[in-house]
């Protein structure tokens, strides 16, 4: 019953017989000097991380869990998310406590998807338990959590298709705190593209008092 149900197509490439292959997977292990610093357009003010280029079978995972509901490819990015963790707190960018604040998704969308899957991914990623096996020592990090404190008012546009200017114009404004946050936080985005999100995300979180310390997203395009 389980095997009908899952899809029997790697979410990177297509290879048949498997949801992930090794060699997509390849794609996404976080190298010892990742993740990198990336630039966008827009400077949320503090650092911005990429786990590597939203391209080839990162992109492809993304769109396949965020459009198509491939909650099966949800683990393996969080398994990238959760090695480029450790490399931040191993470097000392980020320290415990910490807690993960997940970029915000449009609430009907991401209903339609199966449940916010940025919170999945980074909640997976903090769960030492699940990730930790097999792929280098776990986080072991008191005071690690992950709260989904942030999301987006209705009638935001997706920004897909949009210029730069039209989605710092869509997002600015409707980024809403729905819990308090206090203490260092890491915002973890999917995809950073223009920085809009982000910015705004970082600006609505330290008004409310919490002290962001890094933006870390699983792509950038
Ligand atoms: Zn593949």
């Amino acid at each position: 019953m389980l095997d009908l149900m899952l899809p029997l197509q790697c979410g990177g490439c297509g290879a048949p017989a498997t949801p992930w292959c090794p060699e997509c997977d390849g794609t996404l292990a976080v190298q010892p000097d990742e993740p990198h610093l990336v630039t966008p357009r827009l400077d949320p003010g503090v650092p911005v991380l990429s786990l590597g280029r939203y391209a080839g079978p990162r992109r492809k995972a993304l769109v396949a869990v965020k459009e198509h509901g491939r909650t099966d490819l949800i683990r393996p990015l969080a398994h990238a998310l959760h090695d480029g963790l450790e490399h931040l707190l191993n470097w000392g960018i980020l320290g415990c406590p910490l807690t993960v604040v997940p970029a915000p998704t449009k609430r009907s969308s991401a209903r339609k998807r199966g449940g916010d899957p940025v919170t999945r991914i980074a909640q997976l990623a903090v769960a030492r338990t699940d990730v930790g096996a097999g792929r280098g020592p776990s986080i072991a990090a008191p005071g690690l959590g992950v709260v989904a404190a942030l999301r987006l008012k209705t009638f935001t546009r997706d920004s897909v298709g949009l210029s730069s200017a039209d989605r710092q114009r869509n997002i600015a404004g409707r980024v809403r705190r729905i819990r308090a946050v206090d203490g260092p936080v890491l915002l973890v985005d999917d995809i950073v593209t223009t920085g809009a999100t982000a910015a705004e995300s970082v600006h609505v979180l330290q008004t409310g008092g919490a002290h962001v310390v890094a933006v870390l997203a699983l792509a950038n395009a």
